[in-house]
């Protein structure tokens, strides 16, 4: 790959000198569950000012030592990124839409005040990544390798002010179909609390976002709940996100409407990529507001036919109930729903390479 990062920074290659087994990692494959268990290697990247980046390392991944005064500990400077790689039916290895990940991270970057990376350098990381490590990525249907891009303030110093250093790290988590047998309906809670705020960092993918919604998840779990929905900060109206899946609203008229991008909202790629697969199916595509209020009375009146969550980790689920302070309703027959059903599909056929990539979305990278 021809890139800026090979002009200006090399990888240095440290091979895991004791890498796990091959029968021992056969048993965590025949299983691998979601996040508990990880490869050989970690990409690690050093920025320092006036420096900039530098130390680009693939090596055994490894605890990593911080001071105890680091900025992260304190102030929260962390952002992150979320993408699979895939073994497509051809045996050839993918990975989805990573350029859009690289601009995510970089948007999340400036709005938590730390360094860019060059997108090359963190598609380049990634890449070496899953190539060092492509014996781990599973290749039972709808599961992957999940790759975790992270950066984080590692700089001394308890003032308050951006960092002067910066670690960037990639680790991978072999990952198996999130929902064993194909995507039940899950049912949902409408929270009180809020998730973002307008003005706040509700559009960047930073760890604080996850930590504060954390109280609400667990109160959902509580009530019996799969899931949380949001509403926004203002009115406590409109219809945000989940904690960490954006939402689609399908109607009997054809209309296929989701929460327009107002800077409280993630800007998914899973979200993104649907939005073109369904103006594709011929669906008129909304990005737009939805009330709770219309949501409930939607969904008794038939007019709301399917609502569905969506996100790189889970792909696309079918949202079955809705419950909150007033009261809970169901939405279409409470399970899957068949628009739900076809727009996940057709996404999942493109990652694994059984359609052709008519959008320039698939990079293969072995
Ligand atoms: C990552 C994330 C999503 C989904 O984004 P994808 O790019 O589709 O994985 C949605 N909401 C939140 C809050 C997220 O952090």
């Amino acid at each position: 790959m021809a890139t800026l990062a090979d002009a200006d920074l090399t990888f240095a290659s440290r091979p895991h000198p004791a890498p796990t087994s091959v029968e021992a990692r056969a048993a965590v494959l025949a299983n691998p569950g979601f996040g508990t268990r990880f490869t050989d290697h970690m990409v690690t990247i050093e920025w320092t000012e006036p420096r900039g980046w530098h130390d680009a390392v693939i090596g055994p991944r490894l605890p990593i030592a911080l001071d105890p005064a680091a900025a992260v500990l304190h102030y929260a400077q962390e952002i992150f990124e979320g993408l699979k790689a895939y073994v497509q039916t051809d045996g050839s290895i993918a990975l989805f839409r990573p350029e859009a990940n690289a601009a995510r991270f970089n948007q999340s970057a400036r709005r938590l005040a730390m360094p860019e990376l060059p997108e090359a350098l963190f598609i380049e990381a990634v890449t070496r990544l899953v190539q060092t490590d492509r014996a781990w990525i599973p290749s039972g249907e709808g599961s992957s390798l999940y790759l975790r891009p992270f950066m984080i303030a590692t700089e001394a110093f308890l003032g308050v002010r951006p960092a002067k250093q910066y670690k960037f790290i990639v680790i991978a988590s072999p990952a198996g179909n999130y929902f064993k047998s194909g995507a039940p309906a899950v049912s949902i809670w409408v929270s009180d609390y809020t998730r973002a705020a307008p003005g706040g960092t509700g559009a960047a993918k930073c760890g604080g976002n996850y930590a504060a919604s954390l109280v609400p998840q667990a109160e959902a779990i509580a009530r019996g709940h799969d899931q949380v929905v949001f509403l926004d900060a203002a009115e406590h109206k409109w219809i945000e996100e989940l904690g960490g899946m954006n939402l689609y609203f399908a109607f009997e008229d054809g209309t296929l409407l989701t929460p327009a991008l107002t800077g409280t909202i993630l800007p998914g790629i899973t979200r993104d990529s649907l939005l073109t697969l369904a103006r594709e199916e011929g669906l008129k595509v909304v990005e737009g507001r939805y009330s709770l209020e219309q949501w409930r009375e939607d969904a008794a009146s038939g007019k709301l036919v399917e609502t569905f969550a969506c996100g790189t980790a889970a792909v696309v689920t079918p949202v079955g109930k809705v419950a909150g302070r007033d009261g809970e309703f169901t939405i279409g027959g409470g399970g899957p729903g068949q628009l739900t059903q076809k727009l996940k599909n057709r996404l999942v056929a493109i990652q694994r390479g059984d359609t052709p990539d008519t959008h320039g979305w698939i990079s293969k990278i072995g």
